[in-house]
């Protein structure tokens, strides 16, 4: 803490080099020269001058030019945002904790001293906080405390293009707000709110369609930051690939053979392949003559630890090649320096509510083909820093055939818990000036504006009359899945709320709690009985954590992470549902939910507090031995890696449902039937 200097005051002197009160470091000279640098740097004089003179800025700029980074301390030291801090939100979590590193150490501050983030489950920041990095979820939710975002006097929505759910309701959102708090000056204003504390608002963004951006918000001004990009040569495959990671692996294997130095980024759809192509390359890499450079993988995805994250962006050693394997993640949020090649495998996940089954849809990740908008991103990395060669595993006509761009989230994804969020806000979906509107003509099941209403019916958030309840606005408290926040309120009700919130915050994790390797199928399906609960995945979920606790009371570090190891769990998992449970302790003293009352021996209990959740999420089993969606046609599977996945029960509740070549449950337990018939909802749609 000696190090961080006390108030933005003083971090002012050292930027416009009037001499620093602290001695400073080679490497922190190092960075002020990388910032000087930056394409955006030349035009910091006109943007401060423009987003000074207007409420709202659009700022377009090439992936790498400095948007995310400098805009946001040209704001702080420019003085402009005196009365609030500056809030930066990013799609992805990720991003936000990277960034807010990196610029805290552009600062030299500690992170969560003048610069810090705010993210599911984790925030760091202070009183002393100026420049905050959030999720586009977090602020949202931070609305129902502060309708206004009076916090704020400038808030950076970037990353606008990817249109996500939450990206558009604060977008939304914030058009009313700069109503009420700038009302002589924007052209609805009602002139009859408080105007000492203005809000200023800068969308910025990587592609160039902020037409849509500019109308939305009465024609508001565009301003453009020339990058710095060099040639790219690309390169198709000429016959369509089927297995994606094989083709990266044999061409980052050509590359690091025939090409000259620099590293290589591979661009893959998740996790899974991630970690997959990780482990062949190593063990291909081992095999290389001696005389050949060394090779050093990094990652980058979501679910990955921060300190994971930094490898990518430490200098290359000597005589190594760099390849780093990222999912879209490096599109356009995160930019890693030294890449000269890209290999595009032209895939994606993306979130997708499938709503052409009958009765009702339900949200999927499903990998999929990439937008010409991204494939360009993807190849625009290998030119920042000279030119560059992007490799796409697919052909030219698959490239042809690609959508210009994406669908933006709120016409494709599930909307409760946003709805429900809205609620809470007094706001009705239908009602908000939305840049796009979902699909609200038709009030059948499968839409997903009347699928959340009906959902959010079914958990009792809401009445008859669509009006929010008492319990709806407790379960708007909890950072949780609607379903699971229910499962919390009702486990006050049966007495077993120490359980159900173990249960709910490992499913609300980042990454599954237990590890499945298919060449060790034998040994998990044996490490996994000593969990394995007879009525499925929720008991067992929670008897691995009770294990755990009993491990972590009483061994060390190390043995803990072995006993993890030997018994396919994921420790991060663990540690993180536990910082998750805390977060919801929190929120359960604040509604008066004793959170040390336990069902102890009766876990029939802790079910049904988990059935109250998902009673949406339940299907009975029928003669033929498929299981019935209770609330709607579907005909679902339980998935092989369930723990009920070969037994047969009346009646099952399930966390979600994937769909491959067949709809499977996944998360299942057995409830008894007749725990449906105590339900209001049920009993009303029987009458
Ligand atoms: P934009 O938002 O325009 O895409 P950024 O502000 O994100 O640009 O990036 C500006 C520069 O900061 C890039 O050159 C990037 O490599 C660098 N940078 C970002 N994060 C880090 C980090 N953790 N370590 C080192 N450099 C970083
Ligand atoms: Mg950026």
């Amino acid at each position: 803490l000696a190090n961080s200097p006390g108030s933005s005051q003083s971090k002012r002197g050292h930027i416009n080099g009037s001499g620093p009160s602290t001695p400073h470091t080679a490497k922190f000279k190092a960075v002020q020269e990388q910032r000087k640098q930056l394409p955006i740097a030349k035009g910091r004089e006109a943007l401060i001058e423009e987003i000074n003179k207007n409420n709202v800025t659009i700022l377009l700029g090439e992936t790498g030019s400095g948007k995310t980074t400098q805009v946001p301390q040209y704001i702080l030291e420019s003085g402009l945002a005196r009365n609030g801090m500056i809030a930066v939100t990013q799609p992805r979590k990720v991003a936000a904790t990277s960034l807010a590193q990196r610029v805290a150490v552009e600062q030299n501050v500690s992170l969560g001293d003048l610069v810090g983030y705010a993210v599911r489950f984790d925030e760091k920041s202070s009183a002393q906080t100026r420049i905050k990095y959030l999720t586009d979820g977090m602020i949202v939710r931070e609305l129902m405390s502060d309708p206004l975002l009076s916090n704020y006097s400038v808030i950076i929505v970037d990353e606008a293009h990817e249109r996500t759910l939450r990206t558009d309701l604060l977008i939304a959102n914030l058009k009313k707000i700069q109503a009420k708090r700038n009302p002589k000056t924007d052209p609805k204003g009602k002139g009859n709110a408080d105007t000492s504390n203005p809000l200023k608002i800068v969308i910025m963004s990587a592609t160039l369609d902020a037409e849509k951006f500019s109308k939305f918000y009465h024609n508001a001004k565009i301003l453009y930051v020339k990058g710095r990009q060099h040639p790219v040569k690309i390169y198709h495959s000429a016959e369509s690939q089927l297995d994606y990671t094989d083709a990266a692996m044999r061409t980052f294997f050509q590359i690091h053979t025939d090409q000259p130095p620099g590293d290589v980024l591979i661009f893959l759809p998740g996790q899974e392949d991630i970690e997959s192509l990780q482990k062949s390359i190593e063990l291909y890499a081992k095999q290389l003559p001696s005389d050949k450079s060394e090779v050093l993988t990094c990652t980058m995805f979501a679910a990955q630890e921060h300190s994971q994250n930094n490898k990518a962006f430490s200098p290359t050693p000597p005589n190594t090649r760099k390849c780093i394997l990222a999912t879209n993640i490096a599109e356009t949020s995160i930019t890693i320096p030294g890449i000269k090649y890209v290999i595009d495998t032209g895939k994606c996940k993306e979130k997708q509510y499938l709503a052409r089954i009958s009765g009702g849809g339900f949200d999927t990740l499903l990998t999929r083909d990439i937008t010409k908008s991204s494939a360009m991103q993807r190849a625009g990395r290998a030119g920042r820093e000279g030119t560059g060669a992007c490799f796409r595993l697919y052909t030219e006509d698959a490239f042809n055939t690609m959508a210009v761009s994406g669908e933006p989230e709120i016409l494709r994804c599930s909307l409760t818990s946003s709805i429900l969020n809205l609620k809470c806000l007094g706001q009705n979906l239908e009602e908000l000036d939305l840049m796009d509107k979902p699909d609200l003509d038709s009030m059948a099941d499968l839409k997903p504006v009347a699928s959340a209403l009906k959902t959010l019916w079914l958990l009792g958030a809401i009445d008859n009359h669509q009006k929010l309840t008492p319990s709806g606005r407790q379960m708007a408290l909890f950072p949780l899945e609607p379903q699971y926040a229910c499962a919390v309120v009702a486990s006050k009700e049966y007495g077993c709320t120490s359980e159900v919130l173990d249960i709910v915050s490992v499913l609300s994790a980042s990454s599954k709690l237990f590890i499945d390797i298919s060449e060790q199928r034998d040994a998990v399906t044996e490490a996994r009985r000593k969990f394995r609960h007879p009525s499925g995945d929720h008991l067992t979920v929670l008897n691995a954590v009770k294990a755990y606790r009993d491990i972590a009371a009483s061994e060390n570090k190390h043995s803990r992470r072995e006993w993890c190891r030997k018994h396919f769990l994921n420790e991060r998992t663990f540690l993180e549902a536990r910082d998750i449970r805390e977060q919801l302790v929190v929120t359960c003293g604040r509604i008066g939910i004793d959170v040390s009352v336990s069902a102890k021996e009766n876990e029939d209990l802790v079910i049904r507090s988990m059935g109250h959740g998902l009673a949406g999420n339940s299907a009975f089993l029928q003669a033929d031995g498929t299981y019935k969606q209770t609330m709607g046609q579907t005909i679902v599977k339980v998935h092989p890696g369930s723990s009920l996945c070969d037994k047969k029960v009346p009646a099952i509740i399930y966390d979600d449902l994937m769909y491959t070549n067949q709809i499977y449950a996944r998360g299942v337990s057995s409830i008894p039937k007749s725990f449906f018939l105590s339900l209001d909802a049920f009993k009303q749609r029987k009458a």
